[in-house]
C-alpha cells in the first residue's frame, strides 16, 4: 500500500456537495481516505472570479501506482467534471484533483510530476495540507509543510 495525498478543488456549481461526492468517488476506487482536512475557501487563483473555490486535502491508502492514481484521479475529473445545462450539452470543469504526494517519490513524466510543482507557492494548497499533515517533509527541499506555509506567509504570497 502506498499513501497518497491528493486535492480535490472546484468552484463550480454546488461545490461542498462536489467535493463530497469526489472523497466517496476516491474511497470507493483509489483507497481508504485515512485523513481529510476541511474544506478551505479560497480566492480564485491567477485570475478573476467571482465564484468561490473550495480545496480538500486528502490522505489516501492505495494499491494503486502513481500513473494508475493519476487514471483514476482523471476519470473521476471527467465523470464529475461537466455541468449538465438542459440544452446546452455540456459546461466547464467543476472538479479538479491533484495528486500533491505520492509516498516520498519524486516522479517526472510527461504527464505527471510528484510532489506537484509550485505546491509550496500556492495557500490553498499549503492551508489543508497542514490541517492534515503539518510535519510531512518535501522530499526535494526537506521542508516540512509547516515550514513550507510559514516561509510563504513571510514572503506575502499565496
Ligand atoms: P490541470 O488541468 O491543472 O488539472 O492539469 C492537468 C494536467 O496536469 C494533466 O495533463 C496531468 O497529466 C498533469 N499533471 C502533472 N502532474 C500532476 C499531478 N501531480 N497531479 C495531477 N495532474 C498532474
Amino acid at each position: 500500500m502506498a499513501r497518497a495525498v491528493l486535492l480535490t478543488g472546484g468552484n463550480m456549481g454546488p461545490v461542498a456537495r462536489n467535493l463530497e461526492e469526489a472523497r466517496r468517488r476516491i474511497g470507493e476506487r483509489i483507497g481508504t481516505v485515512v485523513a481529510a482536512s476541511s474544506m478551505r475557501e479560497s480566492e480564485a487563483w491567477g485570475f478573476e472570479s467571482d465564484d468561490r473555490f473550495l480545496n480538500q486535502a486528502l490522505v489516501v491508502e492505495t494499491a494503486l501506482d502513481a500513473e494508475r492514481l493519476l487514471d483514476a484521479c482523471q476519470q473521476i475529473e471527467r465523470e464529475m467534471g461537466r455541468v449538465r445545462t438542459p440544452g446546452a450539452g455540456y459546461s466547464s470543469r467543476t472538479m479538479d484533483i491533484d495528486i500533491l504526494f505520492y509516498e516520498n517519490r519524486v516522479i517526472s513524466t510527461e504527464r505527471l510530476i510528484v510532489p506537484h510543482p509550485r505546491l509550496e507557492q500556492r495557500d490553498f494548497v499549503l492551508a489543508p495540507l497542514e490541517e492534515v499533515l503539518p510535519g510531512l517533509v518535501h522530499p526535494v527541499s526537506g521542508k516540512t509543510v509547516r515550514q513550507l506555509r510559514e516561509e510563504l506567509k513571510r514572503r506575502g504570497g499565496g
